[in-house]
């Protein structure tokens, strides 16, 4: 077979590749966590997006598709809750179908997995990271804010499991004054399950959570209580970039990870792109602006002037915002987590 001539994967400014692309499928969610979807910002009156502003399964397909040529081969759906988009299975299976595409994920609140689990696995679907913000119930629907007990998420998970979909990740952001006491219990539940915690700062992303430095518990802090009780060692990251530093109980019962997005700022490594649930992309999580992708793909561009134009942005891509965190930059009016997908 003659060698294809295909044109470079793209690097941007600072000599970074693009390799995961996280869609988010809608911007609503089952949760009003309180560090992301805040009640009284996302109450009854609150305008989502109208449905025929969304993305259409085959407007995602083709984005994807396209975006496989730039280098990505790894995909995660996220919102809002992506569980409650429907038909979702429709949208993996699509999307499993693409050559370029090694690894499908998917971020979830749990709360709907015991529906769709068997059939997201059927789709197509490799994996599942799982929230999960508490141990105890009252921490957990204090963060939730919908009423949602922990046996609901747990019950999810095992549903995600039984259907192949494990091992499973499970993200807890901790944030101070809200469940730093449950950094420990958690780790307590999940040691020897083959489930690998993960612990995430709280960031400052969005503008509705009006996040605070000092609510933020310190990678270094999660590390102090869990290695205090259960003694941890460092261990090499899986893949360039990875976003959570791992460890493990030197007693051979697993690992944990932390996220340490304030702290420890890895934008060095940052080879993220998401695109909103109206096909908006963004080149950082704590953008203020995206580019327009809907309007092209529901213009008269083809595949290639899409792709064209992806190599552009990318090209161009100077973002680097947890690295110059300032009083100033943490009071920009960001775009929303739910809305851009975590
Ligand atoms: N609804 C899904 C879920 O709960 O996993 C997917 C979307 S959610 C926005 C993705 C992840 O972002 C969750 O683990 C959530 O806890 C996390 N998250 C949201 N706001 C955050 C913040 N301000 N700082 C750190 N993590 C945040």
């Amino acid at each position: 077979m003659p060698e294809l001539d295909l044109p470079a994967p793209p690097r941007d400014t600072l000599g970074r590749p693009l390799h995961d692309l996280r869609i988010s499928v809608t911007d609503r969610c089952n949760f009003r966590c309180v560090y992301c979807m805040p009640r009284e910002f996302f109450g009854r009156d609150h305008a989502f997006l109208p449905r025929a502003e969304l993305l259409t399964f085959e407007e995602i397909t083709r984005l994807v598709e396209v975006f496989t040529r730039l280098g990505v081969e790894k995909v995660r759906l996220t919102g809002g809750e992506p569980l409650v988009r429907r038909d979702l299975p429709d949208l993996v299976a699509r999307l499993a179908g693409i050559n370029g595409v090694r690894d499908l994920t998917l971020t979830t609140n749990g709360v709907l997995l015991g529906e769709h689990a068997a059939a997201l696995a059927a789709a197509g679907l490799r994996r599942v990271t799982v929230s999960l913000d508490a141990d105890d119930d009252d921490t957990f629907m204090r963060m939730n804010d919908a009423g949602v007990p922990v046996a609901r998420v747990l019950a999810g998970i095992d549903a995600a499991e039984a259907a192949d979909l494990g091992p499973t990740k499970v993200n807890m952001v901790v944030k101070r004054g809200w469940n730093e006491h449950a950094v420990l219990p958690m780790a307590r539940r999940f040691r020897g399950t083959g489930r690998v915690l993960r612990f995430i700062e709280y960031m400052d992303v969005g503008h509705s959570n009006g996040w605070r430095l000092d609510e933020v518990v310190t990678a270094a802090e999660i590390l102090e209580a869990v290695g205090a009780e259960f003694p941890l060692e460092p261990m090499p990251p899986t893949h360039p970039g990875e976003v959570a530093e791992r460890y493990r109980y030197t007693d051979g019962t697993g690992e944990i990870g932390v996220i340490a997005s304030v702290s420890r700022p890895f934008c060095g490594g940052c080879s993220r792109a998401r695109v909103s649930a109206d096909g908006q992309l963004f080149t950082c999580l704590f953008a203020t602006a995206g580019h327009d992708l809907r309007a092209l793909l529901r213009g008269d561009a083809s595949d290639a002037d899409l792709e064209a134009h992806l190599r552009g942005i990318w090209g161009a891509r100077t973002d680097r915002y947890s690295e110059i965190r300032s009083a100033e930059t943490t009071g920009l009016v960001k775009v929303e987590m739910s809305y851009i997908g975590g």
